[in-house]
């Protein structure tokens, strides 16, 4: 494949944008736009839309991105044991603090009174006393007894219940599987349109991970896995379930009802510094500029939000209602952008991305791959490498080097195309899509690329790593100083 000059993406911030699609922005002339304004990722949500709305929708994904030469990686996010609310009536019901209402797993039309549940075990899973959580929290019931499928409950937070809105159960353990069965052909469908990831919900232990690998082998099909961490007890696993994904994602929205807000920032801190720890991507996701949903400016609290995420070392930040059903998309992406931007080019000026450094010493297994990583960062450092470059054909040798953070520009060369989108996820990584990955002349393709990404001249040094691999034997990764 010609490889078009790419200075221009180059140049870019090393933060990667996710965007999610829907009603507000899964047209050409939007999509067109948000990938202008620089979306890496694309979200389809399972949640909401159909087969054939989403089929669409990766269509003209792919087609833009062909067209605009740019990686674009998508993943469809399975929407997992998520309880939700029935339908009412009038398509909403008010509660009153102090009433009673009653909740129940019967196939009824809600009204006034009567909260219809489309998970079948709830009254076997909740107990009296239990909290039960609706619409992100916002609205508090309390159990007070269960008969049957119906479960008596008084209202402690009233408000708005609208239909289909979530439920959470802070503290029950939920006896649903991660992966539903709704999720399972959400999965196939997804993985035959051809995501580069599928993101599972409410992932409790690494045991739900190889559910879905399962379902990918025995259908013989492949996309990375992304965990969302939504759920207490994920936290609780943290360390074995990143060691068992491609990225993991800082679910705010859930794991802020599950938790207590307040200790959302302190588990998205340690989310990240763990996944960094295993060079695993971890996205930072929801309400990041949740106010523009409706306006078109952010609040400060937003833009601040958004900037600590970067400070910290996030590999991605995602927009979710904000491009899929606000009224201004394309702006919250360009917000989105301004701010790592600015964000980014402090934390070069400051100490070139030093701060996102990690302790070598305390890994608990070989710090082999990361102290590869971190000399060819010092490496280009020192002598003013233009470039560092690596042939990856699984991901891993990129996954090390974009852990490091090094402040020269990296390059991510692959001739396999879904590793080529799925390394689009990295901090920092330009993915190559080239014939010749795999080559007998890596020193003359590195070379190439830099010259035709623009990134080097005549006489520029650019360093080159290859030969990480997951296997022991099989890793003996190389770092080579080359003059263009
Ligand atoms: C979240 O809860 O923050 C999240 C990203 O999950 P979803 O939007 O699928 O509920």
């Amino acid at each position: 494949m010609a490889i078009k000059t790419q200075i221009d993406l180059l140049n870019q911030r090393r933060t990667k944008i996710i965007a999610t699609l829907g009603p507000s922005s899964d047209d050409e002339y939007t999509i067109r736009h948000l990938l202008e304004a620089g979306v890496d990722v694309i979200r389809l949500n399972m949640s909401h839309g159909s087969h054939k709305d989403h089929q669409a929708t990766y269509k003209l994904v792919r087609e833009l991105s062909t067209e605009l030469n740019r990686p674009v990686a998508i993943f469809a996010d399975l929407c997992g044991p998520k309880i939700r609310t029935g339908k009412f009536k009038n398509d909403q019901i008010e509660l009153v603090n102090g009433d009673e209402v009653i909740m129940t797993t019967r196939e009824v039309i809600g009204k006034s009174g009567l909260i219809p549940s489309q998970y079948k075990s709830l009254a076997k899973d909740v107990m009296v006393n239990d909290p039960i959580l609706m619409d992100d929290g916002k609205l508090e019931l309390r159990v007070e007894a269960v008969a049957g499928e119906d479960i008596q409950c008084r209202v402690i937070q009233g408000g708005t219940l609208k239909n289909h809105k979530g439920i959470n159960l802070p503290g029950v353990n939920v006896s649903a599987p991660s992966l539903t069965e709704k999720d399972k052909k959400d999965a196939l469908f997804a993985l035959k349109l051809g995501v580069d990831f599928l993101a599972l919900s409410f992932v409790r232990r690494s045991t739900d991970i190889q559910d879905l690998r399962q379902l990918m082998e025995d259908n013989h099909l492949d996309a990375g896995i992304i965990a969302k961490f939504e759920k207490p007890e994920a936290l609780e696993n943290a360390s074995a379930i990143i060691k068992s994904v491609n990225a993991i994602m800082v679910a705010r929205g859930d794991l802020g009802v599950e938790l207590s807000p307040e200790e959302v920032p302190i588990a998205q801190r340690k989310l990240i510094t763990m996944a960094r720890d295993h060079n695993c991507p971890v996205i930072v996701a929801t309400q990041m500029l949740e106010s523009m949903m409706d306006t078109a400016q952010p609040t400060r609290a937003e833009v601040s939000d958004i900037s600590q995420a970067v400070i910290t070392g996030a590999d991605a930040v995602m927009l979710s209602g904000e491009t899929a059903a606000g009224k201004h998309p394309i702006q919250a992406v360009r917000m989105m952008s301004r701010i790592i931007h600015q964000t980014e080019a402090y934390m070069w000026q400051e100490n070139n991305f030093s701060a996102l450094e990690r302790d070598l010493t305390n890994y608990d297994e070989s710090p082999f791959g990361h102290a590869v990583a971190h000399i060819a960062a010092e490496l280009a450092q020192q002598i003013n490498v233009r470039a560092i470059l690596t042939l990856s054909q699984t991901g891993m040798s990129a996954r090390t080097i974009s852990s490091a953070r090094p402040a020269a520009h990296m390059i991510a060369i692959s001739s396999d195309e879904h590793t080529y989108r799925r390394m689009n996820l990295l901090w920092g990584t330009l993915p190559i899509l080239a014939d010749d990955a795999g080559s007998n002349h890596p020193n003359q393709l590195a070379r190439r690329i830099a010259k035709e990404t623009g990134c080097a001249e005549e006489g520029d040094f650019i360093v080159l790593i290859r030969g990480f691999h997951a296997e022991k034997e099989m890793n003996t990764p190389s770092v080579t100083l080359l003059t263009v």
